[in-house]
């Protein structure tokens, strides 16, 4: 533990993952941006770090966020991680651009990394450049602040910096850097690098490490690794519950992007579904559909069955195997409950599975919008409402018969109407985070604007609270707008 003095802020640093050693991580320096311009921060995101909203201005944030300053002391490093990716293993590859600036401790005590995506080259760069675009730093930004809104584990964005500096990818753009802050930025791919290379020593160096780190409630149990793969497996099928009850799409979920704490991590193509489409790809470049959204749970099922085979060495094949056939049917669990507040019930009752099953269907032939289906119920203060939505759907007597059936599970008799809305509307979000939405914003950053991003954020980060004269942000995307093609390039 270190304690610094920086920007009129008392520090407290713990080098915890620099201490695991030199097999862990390369040291790096921040390549500085020039021209270094604010786009937007999030004052939420700095209260994990008891950081007070005023420092958001502050020319000292700029530089560390532009890679123009460090905190002193403090030696940045790149981590070394693997990973399967669409299926198939890449034995090296590690933060190509992205940098570990410092872990902090708040005053709770909680462990934060502070990681400077976009931050030049690595000796993990392989053949990219070490930057990321302005675009796709201010897409992670908005996801990162909309889903930690909407309850979803997610690693946080506390800033993204534009600058002068040109980068080339299917256009030119301009470089960006964007500082994320996670838990942890330790991933499924860090173990299968040191599984595969065979360094069995580092290998129980690091699940020692995520145990103490990570998982501290593990400790006492009889085997410790064996409760940290079935903690894993539990964050992670949470994680999958939120991603399936509220439509998000990740659409690259190799094994390197997989959180050890089970947070969402490494933005790229995603996307929330605008229709009900299970089978919808938002990855243009995901030709077989690996990762579409239905699949989503079964992937992440392949993931930790990929994690589970480093544990081999410390944990029983059966206790693995036992972890892994319960995880689809806890994923399944959690969803329900999500989709149950979704829906406004209380409890739990035997038809409730049905319910929510007949729903998906009837909206996937309806092709109506999926979270503004939602919403729409939690508005209704009367079922009378809601019978026009049925009478202009291509399965009429489908949605209405569906209608009657959740009134009536919804609202018992003696259930107070606007406690039901009250509760469905803290759930389901007003304004979802589309793409087309998204796409609004960057195209006015990229003419310097960044007012509509910063706005979309205030939106976005309190997504169940209408705004006067928002209507715009609430409404489904246009069709013709619906569908972006979003590919890997960041
Ligand atoms: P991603 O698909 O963004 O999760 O990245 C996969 C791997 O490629 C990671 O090791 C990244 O650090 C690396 N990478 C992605 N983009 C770049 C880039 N522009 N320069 C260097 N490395 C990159
Ligand atoms: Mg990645």
């Amino acid at each position: 533990m270190q304690e610094l003095e920086w920007c009129g802020l008392q520090l407290q640093a713990d080098d915890a993952y620099a201490r695991l050693g030199a097999y862990f991580s390369a040291p790096v320096r921040p390549r500085p941006l020039t021209g270094a311009r604010w786009v937007v921060a999030s004052e939420q995101a700095a209260a994990l770090l008891d950081w007070p909203a005023q420092l958001l201005n502050q020319p000292q944030l700029l530089a560390l966020v532009a890679g123009q300053s460090l905190f002193a002391g403090i030696e940045p490093l790149a981590m070394v991680y693997a990973g399967h990716q669409f299926g198939g293993y890449t034995p090296q590859l590690g933060d190509g651009r992205g940098q570990l600036l410092a872990q902090l401790r708040n005053r709770k005590g909680e462990l934060w990394d502070l990681h400077l995506k976009g931050a030049g080259l690595t000796p993990f760069s392989r053949d990219g450049d070490g930057c990321a675009v302005l675009r796709s730093s201010i897409r992670e930004f908005l996801a990162s602040e909309h889903l930690a809104a909407l309850g979803i584990p997610t690693s946080r964005a506390l800033a993204v910096v534009d600058s002068d500096m040109p980068v080339r990818r299917e256009l030119t753009e301009t470089a960006a850097t964007l500082l994320r802050l996670a838990r942890s930025h330790v991933r499924f791919g860090h173990f299968e690098f040191f599984y595969y290379t065979r360094q069995y020593t580092q290998l129980h160096q690091l699940m020692d490490y995520v145990l103490e780190q990570h998982y501290p409630e593990c400790q006492a149990a009889d085997n410790p690794m064996q409760a940290m793969f079935a903690a894993i497996s539990q964050r992670t099928a949470e994680l999958l519950a939120g991603w399936q009850a509220y439509g998000f799409c990740h659409g690259v979920m190799n094994t390197d992007n997989m959180s050890i704490v089970g947070e969402t991590l490494d933005y790229g193509p995603f996307a929330f579904l605008e229709r009900y489409q299970p089978s919808y790809v938002c990855n243009s470049s995901d030709i077989g559909g690996r990762y579409a959204f239905n699949r989503q749970v079964e992937m992440a099922e392949w993931n930790l069955t990929a994690l589970g085979q480093t544990f081999t060495g410390r944990v029983e094949l059966d206790a693995l195997r036992d972890t892994l056939t319960a995880f689809t049917p806890l994923q399944q669990a959690l969803y329900e409950q999500r989709m149950r507040a979704r829906l406004g019930l209380e409890g739990e009752q035997a038809g409730d599975q049905t319910l929510i099953e007949r729903l998906l269907r009837i909206l996937q032939t309806a092709e109506l919008d999926y979270n503004g289906f939602f919403r729409q119920l939690s508005e209704a203060d009367a079922i009378e409402q809601l019978l026009p939505l049925a009478g202009a759907c291509v399965v009429p007597a489908d949605l209405q018969q569906w209608l009657q059936d959740w009134w009536s599970r919804a609202m018992p008799a003696g259930r107070d109407g606007s406690q039901r809305q009250q509760a469905m509307q803290a759930v389901n979000p007003l304004y979802v985070l589309r793409n087309a939405l998204i796409q609004e914003t960057i195209e006015a950053a990229r003419q310097q604007d960044y007012a509509p991003v910063q706005h979309l954020h205030q939106l976005m980060s309190s997504p169940f609270v209408a705004v006067a004269g928002c209507e715009h942000y609430a409404q489904p995307t246009a069709p013709e707008r619906q569908g972006w093609p979003l590919s890997c390039s960041s």
